[in-house]
């Protein structure tokens, strides 16, 4: 544990822990991983349950990740956990510092395959279903613009915003039509806003239901050794 550094009273025993006192409500952990993070009575949240599952661990990365005030930390010692720490641009978050070669890595292009060999979408198609997904009013309450759809061939792109201008560039391609594999890149130049893409797109992929075989690559591994995980972070 880092000194000065009081965990809440009510975390559960284990490596992942929400720092007391250091709470601006913002209800992250409950939207990102409500079976591992619960509210005490003043709107602060703590771990309630520690992850278990690959699922659950992803859950944890994620929420202590988004969590405004940098308030939900790692005290163990997983090399494995401390290096996607360490990818995801947030060592400081670990009592245990992750070892300093690592470097953040930004995972901006996915491919994936489709459950059933019989799906043939088209690039343009897939574009169409994942713009449709970012508006759906019971998952964002963002409004988001988008530029008009480009479509060559198998392959649509588009760009959309939900802060001012700040525009992210998303292409969707057919790598392997008509049996069903698809790449999906985004952002070329990582900025703000960049890495929130890869998640939306991930979530989208998983909760379709029609998607398998999801790999994330950044886009150095994509164009060369094709190492892959399979979420973003
Ligand atoms: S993550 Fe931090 S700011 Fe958000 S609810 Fe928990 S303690 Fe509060």
């Amino acid at each position: 544990m880092n000194e000065g550094i009081q965990p809440h009273p009510k975390n559960a025993a284990g490596p992942f822990y929400v720092v007391n006192g250091c709470c601006a409500s913002c209800e992250l952990p409950l939207e990102d991983a409500p079976e591992l993070f619960a509210f005490d009575g003043k709107s602060h949240c703590y771990v309630k349950r520690q992850p278990s599952s690959k699922e659950e661990f992803d859950k944890a990365l994620l929420a202590a990740s988004g969590a405004e005030l940098a308030c939900i930390r790692y005290k163990g010692s997983d090399p494995e956990i401390l290096r996607r720490f360490a990818e995801l641009g947030r060592p400081e978050l670990c009592d245990d510092r992750p070892p300093g070669h690592i470097q953040p890595v930004f995972r901006n292009c996915v491919t994936f395959d489709a459950l059933d060999p019989c799906t043939s979408l088209t690039g343009p198609d897939l574009a169409r279903l994942f713009r449709d997904y970012v508006q759906l009013p019971d998952r964002n309450t963002i409004i988001c613009r988008f530029t008009p759809m480009e479509e060559k061939g198998s392959t649509a792109t588009f760009s959309y915003a939900w802060y001012n201008d700040n525009f992210h560039p998303i292409e969707f391609s057919s790598i392997d039509f008509p049996y069903g594999r698809w790449l999906i890149r985004h952002s070329p130049v990582e900025k703000l806003g960049s890495r929130s893409v890869s998640y939306e797109v991930h979530d989208w992929l998983r909760n379709d239901g029609r998607f398998c075989s999801i790999h994330w690559y950044s886009e150095p591994e994509w164009n060369g050794t094709k190492h892959w995980q399979d979420t973003p972070w």
